[in-house]
C-alpha cells in the first residue's frame, strides 16, 4: 500500500524525525487558511506541494515554492485539481486531489535516504547518497559507488555505528553527526514497526542554521502484514490505485494492470508469472497479472471475467488454469456463464489441466461458444498471440 508525503510526514514527526511545519489540504479555502496560519507564525515562505501516489513531482510542476501569500494563492490555483505528468504517473497524468502546504525550509544541501530490503541478500539496507532531489534510480545506474549502504543483521537491528557510517559518508558536520545518528535510527523504528516494504527520503536536507529535515518522504507498506495495522488502513486513497486493481481487490483476486493487449486468467502465482513469460517467448504481451487463487469459485471467476474485459487494450483471453483446489469443471462454468452474461465477442484460448479436465471440456464444448482450447501451454501461447494480432488459424 502506498501513502501521500503528507501522512508519512505524520508518521515520521510522531517517531520523532524532523519535517517541516505543514497540513494537508482539499480545497482552495483550506489550502489559504494553511498557508495564513504558516506566514502569521513565522514562516519567511511556503511550499505549495501536489499530493499524489507518484514520485517526480517537481519536475513535472506539481511542487511550487511561494514567497508571499498571493504567490501560494496563485500556485494552489494552478496545482490543485490538475492532471499532474510525471514520469511514474503515464501520459494521463494523476488528478490532485490534496495539496500538502509547508514552510519552506533554508536548504543547504539536498541528501538522499533510504532503506529497503535487499531480496538478494536477505537483508534490509540503508542507503544514503549525496545526491539528492534527484532521481535516485538514475544516480543507481550512473554511478552506483554514489549510493553508500549499510546492510542491516536483522538479529541486531540498525546499529549506531553503521548511522554514524552513513553520516560521516555524506560529509554532516561534526555537529551534525549524533543528528543524524538519531535521525536515521527514526526512520529504521519507522520502517520496521510499520511493516514497510520501502522507506525514502529525497530530499534529506541539512539547513542553512545546521539543521536537519525530511523534506519528502515516501512510505510503501507491505500489503501482507496490513492486518496487523489497523491504524494505517484509513491512510488509503483508493482515488490514487488503478480503478481495475481497486475493484479486484474486493473480491480477493490478486490483479496488476500491465500495457499489453492479451488478458490472463491463471490460478497461482507461479502460473501467472509462467504464463505471462510463454506469452512474451510467443511474442505477445500480456494486459495484466492475475492470481484468481486455489480455490475461486464461480463468482470470482465471473467477477474475474469482467474485470479482465474492462480494459479496453484486451484484445484476446487466455485462460491457463491446472486444477487442483480449484476443479476445472467450476472454472468452465464460470468462463461459460461470465462469457454468456458478458456478451464476451474476444477470442478465448484456454489450456486446461487436472482434476475434473473431461467434465471441464465438456461443459466448454456444449456451451456452443466459440473457445479454442491449446493442448500445451506453449501451443495455446502461439493461438492466443495470433488472436490477438487478428490472425486466424
Ligand atoms: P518530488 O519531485 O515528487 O520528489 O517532490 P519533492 O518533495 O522531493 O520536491 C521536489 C524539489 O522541490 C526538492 O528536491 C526541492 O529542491 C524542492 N523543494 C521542496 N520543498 C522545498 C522547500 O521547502 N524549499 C525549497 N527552496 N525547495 C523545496
Ligand atoms: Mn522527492
Amino acid at each position: 500500500m502506498k501513502i501521500h508525503e503528507y501522512q508519512a510526514k505524520d508518521i515520521l514527526a510522531k517517531y520523532g524525525v524532523a519535517v517541516p511545519r505543514g497540513e494537508v489540504a482539499y480545497t482552495l479555502d483550506e489550502a489559504l487558511e494553511v498557508a495564513r496560519r504558516l506566514f502569521t507564525n513565522g514562516a519567511k515562505g511556503v511550499v505549495v506541494k501536489a499530493q499524489i501516489h507518484a514520485g517526480g513531482r517537481g519536475k513535472g510542476g506539481g511542487v511550487k515554492v511561494a514567497k508571499s501569500f498571493s504567490d501560494a494563492e496563485e500556485y494552489t490555483k494552478k496545482i490543485l485539481g490538475m492532471h499532474l505528468i510525471t514520469h511514474q504517473t503515464g501520459p494521463q497524468g494523476q488528478k490532485v486531489q490534496r495539496l500538502l502546504i509547508e514552510e519552506t525550509a533554508p536548504i543547504d544541501r539536498e541528501l538522499y535516504l533510504g532503506i529497503v530490503l535487499d531480496r538478494a541478500k536477505a537483508q534490509l539496507v540503508f542507503m544514503a547518497s549525496q545526491a539528492g532531489g534527484m532521481e535516485i534510480e538514475e544516480v543507481a545506474a550512473k554511478d552506483p559507488d554514489a549510493i553508500y549502504k549499510e546492510y542491516i543483521d536483522p538479529a541486531v537491528g540498525f546499529q549506531p555505528y553503521q548511522a554514524r557510517n552513513l553520516a560521516f559518508k555524506l560529509g554532516l558536520k561534526p555537529t551534525q553527526i549524533n543528528e543524524a545518528v538519531k535521525f536515521m535510527t527514526g526512520l529504521y523504528k519507522v520502517y520496521i514497526e510499520t511493516d514497510a516494504s520501502l522507506l525514502e527520503i529525497n530530499p534529506f536536507i541539512t539547513t542553512k542554521d545546521d539543521k536537519l529535515l525530511a523534506l519528502d518522504c515516501k512510505i510503501n507498506f507491505d500489503d501482507n502484514a496490513m492486518f496487523h495495522h489497523k491504524e494505517l488502513k484509513d491512510l488509503r486513497d483508493v482515488a490514487e490505485e488503478d480503478p481495475l486493481e481497486v475493484e479486484a481487490s474486493k473480491y480477493a483476486l490478486n490483479y496488476i494492470k500491465l500495457d499489453g493487449n492479451i488478458a490472463c486468467m491463471v490460478n497461482g502465482a507461479g502460473l501467472a508469472m509462467a504464463t505471462m513469460d510463454i506469452i512474451q517467448y510467443a511474442g505477445g504481451s500480456p494486459a495484466n497479472f492475475l492470481d484468481v487463487g486455489g480455490g475461486a469459485n464461480q463468482q470470482q471467476i465471473e467477477q474475474a471475467f469482467g474485470i479482465l474485459l474492462s480494459d479496453p487494450n484486451v484484445k484476446a483471453i487466455f485462460i491457463n488454469i491446472f486444477g487442483g483446489i480449484l476443479r476445472v469443471d467450476v472454472l468452465a462454468q464460470g468462463v461459460v456463464s461470465a462469457a454468456n452474461n458478458l456478451g464476451v465477442k474476444l477470442p478465448i484460448v484456454l489450456r486446461l489441466e487436472g482434476t475434473n479436465v473431461e467434465e471441464g471440456r465438456k461443459i466448454l464444448k456444449e456451451s456452443g461458444l466459440n473457445f479454442e482450447v491449446g493442448s500445451t501451454m506453449k501451443d495455446a501461447a502461439d493461438l492466443v498471440v495470433n488472436a490477438a494480432k487478428g490472425v486466424a488459424r
